[in-house]
């Protein structure tokens, strides 16, 4: 069997960054296994700009910072499989992956970083009623039909969903000829960052219908309508609200949904809030020298951060091959609570943690005027005010070593939204 240290399975902005990382960080042996034909994972896809403000500090497309974060890979000279599906990965992490060239075959890795990514929810988990015609797309696919093989999937277009990727689309759409009628969002707040509902519907005068569903479809081969209500605060249809819509195409950009049946078939503890790994200051997961880093750990809001993240991941990995020891013993819990939904990472050893260690969470609902609240155990540490937060919108505080050294029995660490 063929032995690497370090194996990352996902070539995407998560497993590049971790590679060039656990490189500079003097791991030689390091294999990254990608199932598509290319690396760069979904920002291929991404070609609208916005990409790198925070890592490059210039507008990038997402092809344009793929090829960025490649091309360290490459002047590396880091070995990558592409056209290769990880298949399984044993708590041994023996990684058993195919190809057509090599069939199948095993590898066995001292570290694995997991950076599969995520994938979108489908029609089949929404149970809107109506026939199944054509015309019903994820908006990813969507956009992978319009960027990279050069196919219209319609004229007339009905958007579900108001997550990040169904606003680019309603752009998208409108500016490859289609017309968007209206982006239908069932919570009472949009799920995207305010810079897409600003740049991708206000600017083209796209209507965004806020507690809204689509309860019915119509068209029996094509699409032909939809059939829009408002909901109430339970998300249930309003009876005598219902709107009808002439159009060809329905896009659903209804959440996305982290890859990881791989961390599952290894006995990963996962989050329920995340459906993510549940991992340490080092990016750790539950099973020992397996970590785990961008959309495939947590729904990111920026690729920034995933780059950030997925570096911390392959910087730790090369610790742990290296033989980092396992830490002093002493875990502080991490809290969220109080419109806090979930935090990244969910412990703390603080041996093992950096100088500076970021913390990521979203909250679960809109807060204006409100504060970010920092308790160790019952004293507060921190107040950070936020003129608004959002769910669409990752936050993130940093905790200090020296800090949390000051605190020997600490056991607790809790993140709540509070009053000013
Ligand atoms: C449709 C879509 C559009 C998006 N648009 C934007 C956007 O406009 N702006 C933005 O900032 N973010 C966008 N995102 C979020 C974006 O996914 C992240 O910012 C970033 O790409 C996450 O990086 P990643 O490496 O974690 O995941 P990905 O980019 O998804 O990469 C994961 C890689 O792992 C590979 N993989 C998965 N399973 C296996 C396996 N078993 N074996 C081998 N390889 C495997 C996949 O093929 C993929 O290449 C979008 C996400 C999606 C799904």
């Amino acid at each position: 069997m063929r032995e690497y240290d370090i194996v990352i399975i996902g070539g995407g902005p998560a497993g590049l960054a971790a590679a060039v990382a656990a490189r500079d960080n003097g791991i030689e042996s390091i294999l990254i296994l990608e199932r598509d034909k290319e690396l760069g994972g979904i920002l291929n896809q991404c070609i609208h700009n916005g990409f790198g403000l925070h890592t490059f500090k210039e507008e990038l497309t997402g092809p344009e910072y793929a090829a960025r974060f490649a091309a360290q890979v490459f002047a590396r000279n880091i070995e990558y499989k592409l056209n290769t599906m990880v298949m399984d990965i044993s708590p041994q992490k023996v990684v058993t992956a195919m190809n057509r060239e090599e069939g199948l075959f095993e590898i066995q890795a001292k570290a694995v970083i997991l950076a599969m990514g995520c994938r979108e929810r489908s029609r089949g988990a929404l149970n809107i009623p109506g026939y199944r015609p054509a015309g019903i797309f994820s908006a990813g696919t969507a956009q992978r039909l319009v960027n990279m093989e050069g196919y219209m999937p319609g004229r007339e277009v009905v958007i579900l969903g108001s997550g990040d990727i169904g606003l680019i689309m309603a752009r998208r759409m409108t500016l490859e000829g289609a017309k968007v009628k209206v982006v239908a969002e069932l919570m009472p707040y949009s799920g995207g960052l305010k810079r897409n509902i600003v740049q991708c519907l206000d600017d083209y005068g796209i209507p965004l219908k806020l507690s809204h569903t689509v309860v019915d479809i119509r068209g029996k081969e094509r699409l032909t309508g939809i059939t829009l209500a408002a909901v109430d605060e339970k998300g249930r249809p309003i009876p005598g609200t219902e709107e009808d819509y002439d159009c060809d195409t329905l896009l659903l950009s209804v959440g996305l949904i982290p890859e990881n049946e791989l961390s599952n078939g290894m006995g990963v503890e996962m989050s329920r809030v995340t459906s993510g790994p549940v991992v340490n200051e080092s990016l750790e997961t539950s099973v020992e020298g397996v970590f785990a880093c961008g959309n495939v750990l947590h729904v990111h809001d920026l690729v920034d951060f995933v780059s950030e993240e997925a570096a911390a991941a392959g910087k730790n990995a090369a610790k742990y091959v290296k033989g980092a020891g396992t830490g002093s013993g002493h875990v502080i819990e991490l809290k969220a609570v109080d419109g806090v939904r979930y935090t990244v990472p969910c412990t703390i050893d603080p041996e093992r943690m950096e100088d500076t260690q970021i913390v990521r969470f979203r909250v679960g609902n809109v807060f204006k005027n409100c504060a970010i609240g920092v308790y160790f155990d019952d004293e507060q540490v921190m107040k950070r005010k936020r003129p608004v937060m959002a769910p669409g919108e990752m936050e993130e505080i940093k905790l200090e070593k020296g800090k949390l050294q000051l605190h020997p029995g600490l056991k607790t660490i809790t993140i709540k939204v509070e009053e000013v």
